[in-house]
């Protein structure tokens, strides 16, 4: 496969609703040692949001496609991370343009502008603990990838996931978690387990 389409896009946000809400606890878990215990019900909600509203409304591009999911999840997501994820979904969107479908390369520029925009709004570097230890890596695997977007977006969700598991021993400087301190460290954040589902499930859809 080497594009990736609307109903393509949107069966990534229908599998995206249904890994989060297997992995709800979970989250939920994580956020209890580092955070207030809300990250798995506030992901839920507004990925369930977001699947219902792409569902009454199918979008004709992928700009639509992240401006809809962006403003679902800034709506209906609590904390930080309802604004950091739809701020990643908006600019994504913006990335990827007024298009139809999208190939290695507008993907990868899509997912760096949706980075892009998490940076900026968040104010996070690489090793804080937080969502982008996890986003940064896939994007690089999104960027260095080939033309079979299996398997780029395949290396990208193995990239996350080890971002993810390096967030474990690290202190926390951003967020709820880095008001804990050094007694931070030891817990994966729940912002990066949430972001390796989102890059395995577009993985799972496109080996699909
Ligand atoms: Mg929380």
């Amino acid at each position: 496969m080497s594009t990736l389409d609307i109903a393509t896009l949107t069966a990534w946000i229908d599998a995206y609703r249904d890994a989060i809400a297997e992995h709800k606890d979970e989250l939920t878990d994580l956020d209890r040692a580092i955070g207030d215990a809300d990250h798995g019900s506030n992901m839920a909600r507004g990925t369930q949001a977001a699947a219902e509203k792409l569902a009454e409304a199918p979008p004709a591009t992928v700009a639509d496609l992240g401006k809809a999911v962006g403003m679902t999840l800034v709506s209906t997501v609590g904390g930080a991370s309802g604004p950091l994820y739809g701020t990643f979904f908006l600019r994504f969107g913006v990335g990827a343009g007024a298009v139809s479908e999208l190939d290695g390369d507008g993907l990868a520029k899509a997912f760096r502008a949706g980075l892009d925009g998490v940076l900026a709004r968040g104010k996070a570097e690489l090793e804080d603990k937080t969502m982008v230890d996890a986003l940064t890596p896939a994007v690089e695997a999104l960027e260095s990838g080939g033309d079979d977007l299996v398997a780029t977006v395949s290396a990208a969700a193995d990239a996350a996931e080890v971002g993810r598991d390096a967030t474990v021993p690290l202190v926390a400087r951003k967020g709820r978690a880095s008001y804990l301190g050094d007694r931070s460290a030891g817990h994966m954040d729940p912002g990066a387990a949430s972001t390796a589902l989102l890059l395995r499930t577009l993985a799972q859809v496109l080996a699909a």
